[in-house]
C-alpha cells in the first residue's frame, strides 16, 4: 500500500486545555499534513517536514483550508433507537415504555437489525464520528449485525447486547442465564477481533434482576479487558423506583458496586443526580461519568455538573456523548453546543479548545482507547475528521470576522453539524464521500 499524505490545518490535543490561551495543550499547524501508511499515522506535523519523509509515489490529498482533527468519539449511543429519535412528550420511564421498548422489539427480526446497524454507522460517519460506544438491542443478532458492519468498515466500535430481564415487555427480555450465555458468545466471537471491542451492557438496574446483575458482574470478572456500560442516576423517578428494587443498598451507585460493575472500564450514562458519596465511589474506582447533554435536556432529566465533577477533590473521569435516540442529534458538534448551554445555565463557560479536546482525546482517554485513537500521534489509527467552518452561508459570513483558532472552533461547535464535516477517514480510507445517501 502506498503512503497517503493528507494535507490541511492539523489540530491534535496533548492534554485538556485550561483556557483559550493554553497553546501548550495542543499541536496546531496552519500548513500541516498527516502521513498515513496501512491505515496508521506515520507522523503528523508541518507539511514540509512530513512531505520530506513520505515515500515515492505518495498520494497527496489536499484539504486546505479545512481543519484535520482526529475522528470524533461518541461515548454512549443506542443503535436500535434511530426510529425513536424525536419522539414527543415524555420523561425517561414513559419514553422507554411508550417509544423505546416497542421499537427495540422490532430487532428480533435480524434483517431489521442489519439494516439499522448499517444506517447507524453511516450516520455516525456522516457526522464525523469514527468510534462509538453503542448499545444494541437485547437480541444477540443485533450485536452480531453491528459488529459485522463495523468490522467490514474497519471501524473501531465498543458495543454490546443489552441485558434486561424485568420491567419491560417480553419481546425485549432475556434471562440472567441467556444474557450471560449470549454475551459470552459475543465476547468470544468479537472482542478484539480487528478493531472491535465488547462492552458488557446491562441496560440499568431497573430492568435487571439481582441474578442478572450477578451474571453481568461474573462476565466483568471473567473478561476484565471488556468495557461495562450502563445507565446511572438520570431521572428522579428512575432513582426512586430503582432503590425500591434493591432494598438495603445505600444508593444507586452502590448497586453497581455491589455486583462488581464499577471500575476503570465502566461507562455510566448520565450521572446527573449523584450524591457526594456516589461521586467519590466513581472517582475512587476510576469509573467514567458520561455527559449526554441533548438527551438530558430533551427528556428533562437535569443538568450535568461538568465543571464541578472535574474540579472536586476526587475528580470524575468524564466523557461526552450523543445518547441517540434520547439525544437529539448524532453530531458531537451539536452535542458540545448543548453542553456549553448546560454549563452556562450553571453559571460557567466551557472553553472551545476543551470541547474539541473532549470529543477527541478526552473521550479516547475516558474509554481507555487513547493508545489507538483520539489524536494525530504517530502509531495511532488514521481516523480523521475534516471540518469546514464556512460550510453554510451563516457560517461563512460569521467566519469573515473570526480571528483565532479558538473562535473558529466555537463557531464550528455553535453553528456546525454534518454539513461542516467535509470528509471522514477510517483507518486511512476516505469514507464519508463514499456513502450512499439512500436509506
Ligand atoms: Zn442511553
Amino acid at each position: 500500500m502506498t503512503d497517503t499524505l493528507i494535507r490541511g490545518r492539523i489540530l491534535s490535543f496533548h492534554r485538556r486545555p485550561e483556557s483559550r490561551d493554553d497553546l501548550a495543550a495542543f499541536l496546531y499547524k496552519e500548513n500541516g499534513a498527516v502521513l498515513v501508511r496501512d491505515g496508521v499515522i506515520v507522523e503528523a506535523g508541518a507539511f514540509d517536514s512530513i512531505s520530506a519523509i513520505a515515500g515515492e509515489g505518495t498520494q497527496v490529498i489536499d484539504h486546505r483550508p479545512h481543519l484535520i482533527l482526529p475522528g470524533f468519539i461518541d461515548a454512549h449511543a443506542h443503535m436500535p433507537q434511530m426510529q425513536v429519535i424525536a419522539s414527543y412528550g415524555t420523561e425517561l420511564l414513559d419514553w422507554l415504555n411508550t417509544y423505546t421498548f416497542p421499537e427495540e422489539a422490532k430487532f428480533r427480526d435480524a434483517q431489521h437489525g442489519r439494516r439499522i446497524a448499517r444506517l447507524f454507522l453511516d450516520e455516525s460517519i456522516r457526522h464525523g464520528t469514527t468510534t462509538v460506544a453503542a448499545y444494541c438491542s437485547v437480541h444477540k443478532s443485533s450485536a452480531e449485525a453491528f459488529f459485522d458492519e463495523a468490522h467490514n468498515r474497519n471501524m473501531m466500535v465498543i458495543a454490546g447486547k443489552v441485558m434486561m430481564d424485568r420491567n419491560a415487555p417480553d419481546a425485549v427480555l432475556d434471562t440472567a442465564q441467556t444474557a450471560y450465555d449470549d454475551s459470552k458468545a459475543l465476547i468470544e466471537a468479537w472482542h478484539n477481533r480487528g478493531r472491535q471491542r465488547y462492552a458488557i451492557t446491562p441496560r440499568f438496574a431497573l430492568t435487571s434482576t439481582p441474578e442478572q446483575l450477578e451474571a453481568a458482574g461474573a462476565l466483568a470478572r471473567e473478561h476484565p479487558d471488556c468495557h461495562v456500560q450502563t445507565h446511572l442516576s438520570e431521572n428522579h423517578a428512575e432513582i426512586s423506583e430503582t432503590m425500591a428494587l434493591y432494598p438495603g443498598l445505600q444508593d444507586y451507585t452502590a448497586i453497581y458496586e455491589h455486583y462488581g460493575l464499577i471500575g476503570p472500564k465502566s461507562l455510566f450514562g448520565h450521572c446527573i443526580h449523584l450524591s457526594e458519596r456516589e461521586a467519590d465511589a466513581l472517582s475512587d474506582s476510576g469509573s467514567v461519568a458520561v455527559f449526554c447533554p441533548t438527551s438530558n435536556l430533551f427528556l428533562g432529566s437535569g443538568l450535568f455538573d461538568y465543571h464541578r465533577y472535574n474540579r472536586r477533590d476526587k475528580p470524575l473521569r468524564v466523557a461526552t456523548a450523543s445518547d441517540v435516540g434520547g439525544g437529539t442529534n448524532y453530531s458531537l458538534l451539536r452535542t458540545m453546543d448543548e453542553a456549553y448551554k448546560v454549563i452556562a445555565l450553571q453559571g460557567e463557560k466551557l472553553n472551545p479548545l476543551a470541547s474539541f479536546w473532549q470529543i477527541t482525546r478526552g473521550n479516547a482517554e475516558a474509554l481507555s482507547i487513547s493508545d489507538k485513537v483520539g489524536t494525530l500521534e504517530a502509531g495511532t489509527d488514521a481516523d480523521l475528521t475534516i471540518l469546514d467552518a464556512s460550510a453554510t452561508p451563516t457560517m461563512a459570513l460569521r467566519m469573515e470576522t473570526i480571528g483565532s483558532l479558538a473562535e473558529e472552533l466555537f463557531l464550528l461547535q455553535t453553528l456546525g453539524d454534518d454539513r461542516a464535516v467535509g470528509e471522514v477517514y477510517v483507518a486511512g480510507r476516505a469514507v464519508k464521500s463514499a456513502l450512499n445517501t439512500a436509506v
